[in-house]
């Protein structure tokens, strides 16, 4: 379980998607910008999730969140590089 700050939990949105990087409504690749467009985490009936906002087709999806991408979140906010969490 990881202690995720509550100023960055949002209610569960979008679909789940197993392929993380890609997006599942328009295939869109995610493996760059993925931190840059996450909206925040939330608590899914899978587990903590990580929601991310696609950058081509604007949907959301979400998929498992660990320790290292939480972390890695939270070094792209820190450097005022998330669209929607500014420090
Ligand atoms: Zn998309």
């Amino acid at each position: 379980m990881i202690d995720i700050d509550l100023k960055y939990k949002i209610p569960l949105i979008g679909k789940y998607n197993r392929r993380v990087i890609k997006c599942p409504h328009c295939d869109y690749d995610m493996m760059s910008k993925m931190f840059q467009n996450t909206r925040g985490f939330a608590d899914a009936y899978i587990g903590q999730v990580q929601i991310v906002e696609c950058s081509k087709c604007f949907e959301p999806y979400y998929h498992h969140v660990n320790e290292t991408n939480y972390e890695v979140f939270l070094e792209i906010v820190a450097a005022g590089e998330n669209k929607f969490f500014n420090t």
